[in-house]
């Protein structure tokens, strides 16, 4: 008889929400991660309105925008002439009750989703807690881990590996990462400096094959991201010594602005070849990674947790069989190949490498017609959703569970 029925490797997002999702359905959780306590290196932080009804079925959302700031403008802006094209979601009102964005660091909604986890009687976290092994037969999964440096055992029914990127899960699995790697390296900065004064809007998407740029508002304590892009050839231990070169291009003549965080970022765009292994399934970054910009990364894994955790709770009560993990699991893999991926890197191209001006122009006249086109602008807004899936069985399991 297993330990637990679910276990969970990985207290990112995708695993915290994910087992809030089983946890309030009432299944038993136990959270396995290595660090101890929330990683908090500056990665998500704009959450797309498509994601917070699924935030707010969880019970939340509302926790969430109190940490963060809901926000509905864009801005693309032209390094080299300066031009602006500006639009927003206001149109979105007639579709969603969310026709916003959430800005919140990704360490804070897992924070947020840890505590309502934690209230569970059925839910528990090892933090320390490195999973190093695992086999599974047609009774049960043995994960191996060490913690705190000791050897530890768990055994649950089912497991789900959303251990990220270098995902020890995946690679136990014997999965292979398929797909490329960038040639180069993002630079992740969290900078405390009113972006706003001058004159940067609070999603700035700045185009630019040499001073390329996503600029964004974190929170309302005045914390900004400024991520941009380096070849990889240069030394990666020299990062933070060539970061002002970067900061006196973008903000010119100023020197008071305090640098909080920052991180080098290879980037990729994989996916496991699959998703569902027996028991044992893969979510969030540890089945599929992408570059950054667009922000398409958490979102995708969320969607992943959204439509995973009723179809798992069905297949865990016997009102469905394992069949259903592999409808989940291919619905996930193709909406990252054939949506997800795909627009990640065109973003890329265009915000980074717009180095061929007839090509550029020709981005910039189709990015204009989302300030005077509605139905274009409609379009564009509603992309976002077209990442989820639905849960493969209805979902019912949270009546009569307490937020
Ligand atoms: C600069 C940057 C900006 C980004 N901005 C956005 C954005 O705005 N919007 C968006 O949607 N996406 C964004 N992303 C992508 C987003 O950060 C990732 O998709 C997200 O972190 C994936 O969450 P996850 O929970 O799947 O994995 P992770 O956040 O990587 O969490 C994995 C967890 O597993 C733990 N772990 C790893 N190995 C083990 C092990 N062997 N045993 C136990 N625990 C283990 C880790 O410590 C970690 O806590 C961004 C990424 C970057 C780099």
């Amino acid at each position: 008889m297993a330990e637990t029925q679910a276990i969970i490797v990985g207290a990112g997002p995708t695993g915290i929400i994910t087992a809030l999702g089983l946890a309030r359905s009432g299944i038993d959780v136990t959270v396995l991660e290595r660090a101890p306590g929330i990683v908090d290196s500056p990665r998500a932080m704009v959450y797309h309105w498509s994601v917070l009804a699924g935030l707010d079925e969880l019970g939340i959302l509302q926790d969430a925008q109190k940490l963060g700031f809901k926000k509905q403008d864009y801005c693309y802006l032209v390094y080299r002439t300066g031009e602006r094209i500006e639009w927003n979601l206001k149109d979105l009102v007639a579709h969603t009750p969310f026709a916003y964005n959430l800005h919140l660091g990704q360490n804070k909604l897992a924070e947020v989703a840890l505590s309502h986890l934690l209230q569970l009687p059925n839910a528990q976290v090892h933090w320390n807690t490195q999973v190093t092994g695992l086999a599974q037969d047609e009774y049960g999964v043995t994960v191996t881990a060490e913690q705190n440096g000791q050897p530890r055992v768990f055994t649950a029914d089912r497991v789900i590996g959303s251990d990220g990127a270098r995902s020890r899960v995946r690679e136990l699995l014997g999965q292979p990462f398929e797909g490329t790697t960038w040639p180069e390296r993002f630079v992740a900065t969290n900078i405390r400096y009113d972006f706003e004064q001058h004159g940067y809007a609070r999603s700035t998407l700045m185009i630019d094959s040499q001073f390329g740029a996503i600029i964004a508002k974190i929170d309302e304590s005045g914390l900004w991201r400024c991520t941009y892009c380096e070849s990889s050839d240069l030394p990666e231990e020299q990062v933070l010594e060539r970061m002002p070169a970067f900061f006196k291009e973008i903000l010119p003549g100023v020197t008071n602005y305090e640098l909080v965080q920052y991180s080098p970022y290879r980037m990729h765009q994989r996916a496991a070849k699959q998703f569902r292994v027996g028991r044992v399934v893969l979510a969030g970054d540890a089945a599929h990674a992408t570059n950054p910009t667009g922000g398409l990364g958490l979102t995708s894994g969320l969607f992943d947790a959204y439509a995973l955790y009723p179809t798992l709770t069905a297949v865990m009560r016997g009102e469905a069989d394992d069949s259903v993990l592999d409808q989940w699991a291919e619905e996930r893999k193709q909406t990252f190949l054939q949506i997800a991926s795909p627009q990640a890197s065109e973003n890329k191209r265009l915000i980074f490498h717009s180095s061929d001006p007839v090509r550029l122009d020709q981005d910039l006249q189709t990015l204009r017609r989302l300030s005077s086109d509605k139905a274009f602008r409609m379009e564009r807004l509603l992309f976002s959703r077209r990442l989820a899936t639905a849960p493969i069985v209805p979902h019912h399991y949270f009546q009569g569970v307490s937020q």
